[in-house]
């Protein structure tokens, strides 16, 4: 169910309140490559704490002498105070060194964290099982690869950086102060692990805001990535407007939820900051009582000054752990999850003894996300080795999940899908994919680089070579020798800046570069005008001869060369036979054929 979040999902979603705990162990996974800087980062960030907590003793000695100047003028202030001035200066030379040290540490330790830690992600991400695609939105999952990672990485920096720094000086001045006065320190004993109590009791009430709070941040993400992506079809509907809306929906509940969450958190400060100020007049309190009478010298209730401020940071570094927690929570979320359907591993026939056959055999299959709805049903289906098979029948029939099962992209609920008599889930599916099943569809999909990368895609190591043969067999080599660029032309992010069916040959290259055993043709002319339906149908003839090829049409000018046709329906075989005995028996085959006839605008309507 919670595969199905994304989906079609209306924009006013109830919030989950599923929890997400924080994985301490892949932190850790992450953590202990930077032990060594991370403790050299502490050692230096204690030292420069722990001078931190001298300077107001000598401060408060300073003061001392001051106070004895306005007292009574005799002596020389200057040469008084000369050796705690030099003292303090040198104290804070060694501080600022210090804070330099630990604080280049401490980034050095977070970027590298960091981009572990987007590495990791990404490569998990790449993994997952297409079906854990179909739920979610790309920005949502960019989103973690960016703000959530970005968001842990400050936080982290700063619990170790200001954390450390003032907790540090919390205790050494408690320290000092109970070398001073023990009884100073007992009301502090008392009263700083009830304050603590308190915190954590609100804490978790706040990490709950903040999660929710990131989780909406991801999802206007998402909205802006989707709008940005589609931008054409946003564009030719003229939906900027809505687009606006949505997205600025998304960002005010976004908004609501932080200001609900900053809220929180200054509830949370300024309840601590009353806490300590009385803290801080309780212990004037004690301690002028004690310095009244002799027991205290008031310079040194000066170091009491310094842990006060110390506390409050502590208190606004509670609000960043908080949100670093839920942020790492997140990041480290889809870090653990393992895919159903593994990316490598299996048994890959020798290509001496590869032959290419395939079989369907009584395959149920229905997708993850929407389980009770069964696609195929009892499915069988043969494609001998060598021949074309065409597959035909009404949209959304379930053709292109044929296709998705023979790639692997799921698994059959029931049933097997074979290659050469070897159950395809024995079989490792990297080498399925990447040596034996060119998969061509409908909307070829290009990146946003070069038309030569674009070719190679199909076999990293191609030679030049390879890559101009695999393109004059796709047709394709005449009219990239027309761009000025050639095979350097760059073509824009899917291949927008390329035509359909200049898209489809790129497509076709891309595939045969492989020198696949089987080929899957998707309705691969269906998006094109009649011209350029002919050169592709043309370069798809020449790619077929020799392979086990599936074809997918709805348009049935393109499968009568096929040596047999496959009519589905509903999820079954409802057909089978040549293109002259479906005709014979008219059935629906002769049916569908009818109704493309009447249409005048069909090319080639058959006899
Ligand atoms: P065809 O290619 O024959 O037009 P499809 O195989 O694409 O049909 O789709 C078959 C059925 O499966 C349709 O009802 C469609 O809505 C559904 N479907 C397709 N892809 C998915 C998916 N990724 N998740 C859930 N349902 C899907
Ligand atoms: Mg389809």
């Amino acid at each position: 169910i919670a595969l199905c979040e994304a989906k079609g999902s209306p924009p006013a979603q109830p919030t989950r309140a599923r929890e997400l705990r924080f994985k301490w162990k892949l932190f850790w996974h992450f953590l202990h490559p930077h032990l060594l800087a991370l403790g050299l980062a502490i050692v230096l960030a204690l030292g420069a704490a722990l001078v931190n907590v001298q300077i107001p003793l000598l401060l408060g000695q300073l003061v001392e002498i001051v106070a004895k100047y306005t007292r009574e003028h005799v002596g020389s202030f200057v040469s008084e105070s000369r050796r705690l001035s030099i003292q303090l200066l040198l104290l804070y030379g060694v501080q600022g060194l210090l804070t330099f040290g630990y604080l280049v540490l401490l980034s050095h330790m977070g970027e590298r964290m960091a981009m572990d830690m987007r590495k990791a992600l990404f490569s998990s991400l790449l993994r997952q099982d297409i079906a854990f695609f179909d739920a979610k939105k790309t920005g949502q999952l960019v989103s973690r690869l960016t703000t959530d990672v970005q968001e842990f990485k400050s936080s982290f920096k700063l619990v170790i950086s200001q954390g450390l720094r003032s907790s540090t000086q919390v205790i050494g001045s408690l320290m000092t102060l109970s070398i001073l006065s023990p009884r100073l320190t007992l009301m502090l004993a008392v009263v700083t692990p009830a304050l603590m109590g308190v915190g954590t009791l609100m804490g978790s009430g706040l990490r709950k805001l903040s999660r929710q709070c990131q989780e909406q941040i991801a999802r206007a993400t998402g909205v802006a990535d989707e709008a940005l992506g589609s931008v054409r079809t946003v564009r030719a509907f003229a939906m900027e407007k809505r687009e606006e809306e949505r997205y600025q929906a998304e960002l005010e509940s976004c908004c609501c939820k932080a200001e609900e969450l900053g809220r929180g958190i200054a509830l949370f400060q300024g309840l601590s900051n009353i806490a300590f100020n009385c803290m801080v007049l309780g212990t004037l309190f004690i301690g002028g009582s004690l310095v009244a009478g002799q027991q205290l010298k008031g310079g040194d209730l000066m170091s009491w000054w310094l842990p006060r401020q110390s506390m409050a940071s502590l208190s606004v570094l509670f609000g960043q752990v908080v949100r670093g927690l839920s942020a790492g929570a997140r990041v480290f979320e889809y870090m653990s999850l393992s895919p159903v359907i593994p990316l490598t591993g299996g048994y890959s026939i020798p290509s001496k003894d590869l032959r290419g056959s395939i079989t369907f055999q009584n395959v149920s299959f229905s997708y993850p996300c929407r389980p009770g709805f069964n696609v195929l049903k009892n499915f069988t289906l043969k494609l001998p080795p060598g021949k074309i098979v065409a597959l035909v029948g009404q949209s959304g029939g379930g053709k292109t999940t044929v296709a998705s099962l023979l790639e692997r992209f799921y698994d059959p609920t029931a049933g097997v899908v074979t290659l050469d008599g070897h159950d395809l889930r024995t079989l490792d599916p990297s080498w399925l994919r990447g040596q034996v099943i060119g998969f061509i569809s409908q909307e070829p999909v290009l990146f946003a680089t070069t038309i030569m990368e674009n070719i190679r895609f199909g076999k990293l190591d191609a030679s030049d070579e390879e890559v101009y043969t695999a393109a004059r067999k796709a047709n394709a080599h005449e009219f990239i020798s027309s761009f000025p660029d050639g095979y350097s032309t760059v073509v824009g992010e899917r291949g927008t800046t390329l035509s359909g069916g200049q898209k489809q040959r790129l497509a076709i290259a891309r595939a045969l570069i492989k020198r696949p055993t089987v080929l899957i043709l998707d309705e691969a002319t269906s998006a094109l005008d009649a011209e350029s339906e002919r050169i592709v149908q043309e370069a798809l003839d020449r790619a077929s001869a020799g392979r086990t090829v599936l074809v997918i049409a709805h348009r049935l000018s393109t499968v009568r060369a096929a040596h047999s046709i496959i009519v589905m329906a509903n999820g079954q075989v409802c057909e089978a036979g040549t293109h002259e005995e479906l005709l014979q028996k008219g059935g629906l085959y002769a049916e569908l054929i009818r109704r493309q006839a009447l249409d005048a605008s069909l090319p080639s309507a058959p006899p």
